[in-house]
């Protein structure tokens, strides 16, 4: 056997008697090097049981970027952090609107749509655009809104007009690399939970300097919570940001990370999808299964449209997830769609 950890095989076989690492364990497993045998061994153990969890499915969501300003969110890894941005305050119209949303939703086959505004946002704005959206969704696609800190009644408000869920973070050094507060996150997530949406969450934004410890303990604050999906991200060097001298860790690494993500949240009774950003193919052969396709604004490029810079449009996720070895694609009722290169060629043809 060339697994040396016996701790470490207590651990898988737990994971295949649906009991999650602890705290310790995860930490643990995050101590191994990404190149180590333990790692690619906790990655494998991570998709074997996610995919035959999920009957082999994998859920393509899109991402708008709807509003954007100098951010008072000023976190020093992202493009519109108000004291480093280069942006200029810009709203998109209606009609962009409509067009990016039907890019996304022509197919059929979109679970979920995230529209994105800065850490402040005008809540009509946020109306219309979830309005604008909802008219051309189909109803196999969810709406979702990632936004700023927000009370209960906001969120209230927004599922009235037919937001599904919420993405939301805590961010690793949350208030030291970025102006905004711990506990006001945090409350944010149990705000979106109160008011009866769905809440995803992230471990991010990962760079080479976060220890084990760090990692274990904000993966966990999700955990918690019952979210409905959890993922990891890894902070993009992006040029002229703050952070972006500190460097990157590779996709190997984060696919380890994503694996014990995978591992730690698999067994929460509400969660149900993984993800990894940005889309990559180790992180998708360990575990993750989730993809996303980005339009309009990005606060990881500092190309205006992400379209035409590192966002995905959504036959280039069919395609990863197809070369990913996914049997199906589901859709945001559920129903499932045999992804075959049949299929996304069809899909890939269509105006
Ligand atoms: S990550 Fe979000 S909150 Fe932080 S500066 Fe960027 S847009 Fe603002």
């Amino acid at each position: 056997m060339l697994i040396k950890s016996d701790r470490l095989k207590g651990i898988i076989q737990r994971a295949y008697d649906c009991k999650p690492p602890t705290k310790d364990e995860v930490k643990f497993m995050l101590e191994f090097d990404e190149t180590s045998m333990e790692a690619k061994l906790i990655r494998a153990t991570a998709d074997d049981i996610i995919r035959n969890n999920s009957d082999n499915s994998a859920i393509i969501l899109g991402q708008i970027g709807v509003d954007i300003m100098k951010c008072p969110g000023g976190c020093k890894f992202c493009t519109f952090g108000d004291d480093h941005t280069e942006f200029e305050p810009m709203r998109i119209s209606d009609d962009e609107l409509r067009i990016k949303v039907h890019n996304f939703v022509k197919g059929g086959d979109l679970y979920g749509l995230y529209l994105m505004t800065m850490h402040e946002y005008e809540l009509p704005v946020l109306l219309n655009a979830v309005k604008t959206a909802r008219e051309i969704t189909p109803d196999t696609t969810q709406i979702w809104v990632n936004i700023g800190d927000t009370d209960t009644d906001t969120f209230k408000e927004l599922k009235k007009n037919g937001v599904t869920g919420v993405y939301h973070v805590c961010r690793l050094n949350e208030g030291i690399d970025t102006k905004l507060k711990p506990e006001d996150r945090i409350h944010t997530m149990d705000n979106a939970l109160e008011a009866g949406l769905e809440l995803y969450t992230c471990l991010e934004p990962i760079g080479p300097e976060h220890t084990p410890e760090m990692l274990a303990d904000h993966m966990f604050i999700g955990i918690e919570r019952g979210i409905y999906q959890h993922a990891a991200m890894r902070r993009v060097a992006v040029p002229g940001t703050p952070l972006a001298k500190r460097g990157q860790i590779s996709e190997l690494r984060l696919a380890q990370i994503v694996a014990i993500v995978g591992l730690a949240s698999f067994m929460v009774p509400t969660m149900a999808y993984l993800g990894v950003h940005e889309p990559n193919t180790l992180g998708y052969t360990s575990g993750a299964n989730i993809i996303t396709a980005e339009s309009g604004y990005n606060p990881r490029d500092s190309n205006g449209d992400t379209s035409k810079g590192r966002g995905m449009d959504m036959d280039a996720c069919r395609k990863m997830m197809l070369e990913c070895g996914f049997s199906y694609l589901r859709r945001g009722d559920e129903s499932k769609i045999p992804l075959t290169l049949d299929y996304i060629m069809e899909k890939a043809s269509e105006i």
